[in-house]
């Protein structure tokens, strides 16, 4: 018996849909990039609770014919290439006719488009590949796509999909993919009847301005220069941010032939080109275009795939990187006022002062250790149970229960310590000698205090004489939104400003006289790159970039109370050893090693 047959067309959809629609996003990155195929100047985006139930794109491109509506549905079905050569000379966003094919195997799609030239339109109905209803209709010139129910069908695709929040932030994000390069046309985006963003046409500055602009943030574009070069092999211009006004949350943004790539080598190059002009973890925001032969790139981009291949990449590295550099230059020449914008009242330029670079103020007279209430109590710890005073339910885990050896509570408690270096806290033991971080210490002793703190909304809040202004692009605004009730339970007074800003009137006390925003920032940006979507996940973030900021830092002398508040905290926390990073905290000089050098 033979045992090999074809696959039905609806099953081998669905199986492509496996790899082409793996998120709502990606429907929404298929969708949007015909309409723009289709050369709409006006697209619509209305999602209802982040692109579960409904996924609707209109445009008014080109439509389609009746029997066009129909095959558009098939797989493979494509009226952007004939031939493998024109893969070659490709300027459209899509190739592979597999988006439709795909997204109606997986969901319940209705259609109705009309050409110009046509004086009635078609209505198509699909659930599921199955064709439902096609009829004729009237509609005005161009699509309109209603994606419902995305994986209806498909169980195990709904179960992965994250929170609604989550899911919201990925399809801004993949829209801002695609509307920073057609800054021509007007988008619209609509979330649960909200308007969340209104782009008009107009130019790539303005776009970009639309999306990430705000006088209070740095992205601002009047803190960008121009970057513009030619070549015989590629074309670059677009947009970098002046030394001054690099963030540690930045936003960096590669395109090439109008589309989005992400490119860690050629990033390197713009990094490269600051060099000796950022502090710290500051980084540059850049929105950097390019424009290539298509035959210089491999065409075969996988959908849901951003990287992308060059021919010559060290070429164009060089290229990058000189013309970066060139801009920066040619910028700090320049005279540092900005004429353009003469009132600095209403919006202050960030470049129309010598910045203050890092955000974050140091008060010299800082310390940790004799201030405010919940946290350092004034009068010296006599023992740990202090140290928790107010704090309920505190689980003191016992201690070092994998390794007895290295340094039990006793030792923390009674062994004389010394600080070495500004850097290391030394106790000498029954074992040997032990080090410890000092630095790395008191991250782990404030993290897991800011844990028990986030478990029980107990956080110490201080009012800030001075409130300030977080103000952030939509998607971090959803971002915010969901952790809200965690940042008031660590001690931020934080409230919606309006729909691009949050006011803040108050901080946690360990963080008292630092900058709210940048902390704030860091928050966002680690919970952002770790795509922290659940609850514990936020928490843990927000907990070690509280810690990370508010940690005593190197070169801090301490005294031996000081050194014995940290010990004693530190040997109850669960894994005092290693930071959650894997950083090594604790570390054993034994006796015998110390004997073999004599
Ligand atoms: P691809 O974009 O790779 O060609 P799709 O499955 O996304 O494949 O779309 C199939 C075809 O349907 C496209 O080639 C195009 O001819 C047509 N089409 C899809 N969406 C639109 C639209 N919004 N307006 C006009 N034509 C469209
Ligand atoms: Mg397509």
């Amino acid at each position: 018996m033979d045992l090999i047959h074809l696959l039905p067309d609806s099953v081998a959809n669905q199986i492509a849909a496996g790899e082409v629609i793996q998120r709502p996003a990606s429907c929404l990155k298929e969708l949007v990039e015909n309409s723009l195929d289709a050369g709409a100047h006006r697209v619509q985006v209305i999602v209802r609770d982040a692109g579960r139930t409904l996924l609707q794109v209109i445009d008014d491109g080109c439509g389609m014919s009746e029997m066009d509506a129909r095959l558009a549905f098939e797989r493979h079905a494509t009226s952007k290439i004939r031939e493998a050569q024109d893969l070659f000379s490709l300027r459209t966003m899509g190739f592979r006719g597999e988006a439709l094919a795909s997204i109606c195997a997986v969901a319940q799609v209705e259609m109705t488009t009309r050409r110009a030239e046509d004086e009635t339109g078609t209505l198509i109905e699909i659930h599921g590949s199955d064709v439902v209803r096609q009829e004729v209709c009237s509609c005005p010139v161009g699509t309109n796509i209603k994606v419902s129910n995305l994986f209806f069908n498909v169980p195990v695709r709904r179960k992965f999909l994250k929170t609604d929040q989550t899911e919201l932030r990925n399809l801004l994000t993949e829209f801002y993919h695609i509307v920073l390069v057609y800054p021509k046309v007007n988008f619209t985006f609509v979330h649960n009847d909200e308007i969340l963003l209104e782009l008009p046409a107009g130019t790539e500055k303005q776009r970009i301005e639309a999306i990430f602009g705000n006088p209070k943030r740095n992205v601002y574009t009047s803190a960008f220069v121009d970057i513009n070069t030619e070549t015989e092999m590629v074309n670059i211009h677009g947009f970098v941010i002046k030394p001054e006004n690099a963030t540690k949350k930045a936003e960096q943004y590669f395109f090439v032939n109008g589309r989005y790539m992400r490119h860690p080598y050629f990033q390197k190059a713009v990094l490269t080109a600051y060099s000796g002009m950022l502090t710290g973890e500051y980084q540059p925001s850049f929105f950097i275009y390019f424009d290539i032969n298509p035959e210089a790139i491999d065409v075969n981009i996988h959908p849901t795939k951003t990287e992308i291949k060059f021919a010559d990449e060290q070429t164009i590295f060089q290229i990058l990187m000189a013309s970066v550099r060139e801009a920066l230059g040619k910028f700090s020449l320049a005279p540092t006022i900005d004429f353009e914008n003469p009132d600095p009242l209403d919006f202050p330029q960030p470049s129309s002062k010598p910045v203050s670079q890092p955000q974050v103020t140091v008060d010299p007279t800082y310390n940790p250790f004799h201030t405010r209430g919940a946290i350092y109590p004034d009068r010296a710890p006599r023992n740990w149970e202090d140290l928790y005073e107010g704090l309920p339910n505190i689980q003191t885990h016992p201690a070092q229960p994998s390794d007895p050896g290295i340094l039990s509570l006793a030792d923390a408690e009674t062994c004389p310590l010394w600080q070495y270096g500004g850097k290391y806290i030394l106790a000498p033991t029954a074992n040997g000698l032990v080090f410890i971080n000092q630095h790395r210490a008191h991250i782990a002793v404030l993290y897991a205090q800011f844990i028990e703190q986030l478990k029980h909304m107990q956080g110490a809040m201080q009012q800030l004489l001075f409130p300030e202004v977080l103000a952030l692009p939509k998607d971090e605004m959803v971002l915010v939104n969901t952790m809200l009730g965690d940042l008031r339970a660590i001690g931020f007074d934080i409230e919606q400003l309006s729909p691009d800003s949050y006011s803040i009137q108050g901080v946690p006390a360990q963080i008292a006289n630092m900058s709210a925003v940048p902390i704030l920032q860091d928050i966002i940006l680690q919970v952002r790159d770790r795509d922290a979507d659940t609850q514990a996940e936020w928490r843990e973030q927000i907990a070690m970039s509280l810690a990370n900021n508010a940690a005593i830092p190197y070169g801090k002398n301490l005294t031996e109370e000081e050194m014995r508040d940290i010990l004693t905290r530190l040997v109850q926390t669960a894994n005092y050893r290693r930071l959650p990073n894997g950083k090594t905290i604790v570390s054993l000089l034994s006796d015998e090693e110390i004997g073999k050098r004599f």
